[in-house]
């Protein structure tokens, strides 16, 4: 018998958030005592959720379905994934660094590119952690982003896009909707990193407490909000959405403009501080 025991959504749930809040490498020096990330948000879905099926519509016939993620890595086993399940997180970004970024209107501050940059190591760190943990166990456990197979190419209908979006999973999972600006927002806002890792180990999934994919945004339902188009140096987001190829483009160029040490890294991601959205679902009153 795994150690799972008789609930191994909470298991898995304790384990991401124990990994985050007792991990020294959650953080490093150069940010004064700060971390990368506050307590995660967790949520899982179904490995065979027709809604996984409607994103190649949306993305592209390219995107893979966590069912075709498992039959990649795991060809042996083809066929016997019923039951499988996708476990999505949310890592909020530490208050102090949004806060310092709101202040920003050109570029990322420092700090929130030194987040960017070495939290996402954390990300990956969690994500081989977790796929190890339940791996021991005799389960199948794979991060798709860090498999062999991902990819981000370009598609007609959506520019750059990858074969798995992080967002769209945590979406499935009950985690949030997507705003104007593109970035998913959850009950701790759109200041984030996200991951996942699909495997055999059933769960329960979360419920999906919203019925349409911008109920959160407060321009998509109500017209009203817009603050991610003021915020946008870059003119990359209007009543339309969000245009990457300009986003891309200011995001390189602002990489010149940052105080402090930039590490070369190109930064922008001022459409996620000084939003209402910024750590919270916005408040519809
Ligand atoms: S800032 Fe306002 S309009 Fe933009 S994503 Fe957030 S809620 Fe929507
Ligand atoms: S959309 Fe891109 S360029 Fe505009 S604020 Fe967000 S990250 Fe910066």
């Amino acid at each position: 018998m795994p150690f799972f025991g008789d609930n191994p959504e909470d298991f898995v749930i304790q384990a991401i958030q124990r990994f985050v809040s007792d991990n020294p490498e959650n953080g490093t020096s150069r940010l004064n005592g700060v971390p990368y990330f506050e307590n995660p948000l967790v949520g899982i879905a179904d490995a065979s959720d027709p809604l996984f099926l409607t994103f190649k519509d949306i993305i592209g016939d390219f995107y893979l379905t966590p069912v075709e993620v498992l039959e990649k890595s795991f060809p042996e086993h083809k066929g016997l994934w019923e039951g499988a399940s996708v476990i999505s997180w949310i890592l909020p970004i530490a208050r102090p660094t949004r806060e310092r970024n709101r202040r920003e209107t050109r570029c990322s501050s420092d700090v929130w590119l030194l987040t960017k940059t070495y939290g996402e190591e954390f990300n990956i760190k969690l994500g081989e952690y977790l796929a190890s943990l339940i791996t021991e166990q005799g389960f199948c456990a794979v991060v798709p982003t860090l498999t062999p197979f991902f990819e981000i190419i370009q598609s007609e209908q959506h520019g750059f896009a990858a074969n798995w979006s992080e967002r769209h999973v945590a979406y499935a999972a009950g985690l949030g909707t997507f705003g104007l600006s593109g970035a998913l927002i959850t009950e701790r806002g759109v200041a984030m990193r996200c991951g996942s890792l699909v495997t055999n180990l059933h769960l329960k999934p979360t419920p999906r407490l919203y019925s349409s994919a911008r109920e959160y945004c407060l321009f998509s339902t109500r017209g009203t909000c817009g603050r991610c188009i003021e915020r946008c140096p870059g003119g990359a987001i209007s009543s339309e959405g969000h245009d990457k190829e300009l986003c891309m483009i200011h995001c390189a160029s602002a990489v010149q403009e940052i105080e402090g040490d930039s590490m070369g890294m190109p930064g922008c991601g001022l459409c996620q501080t000084a939003v209402p959205c910024e750590a919270c679902i916005p408040k519809k009153g």
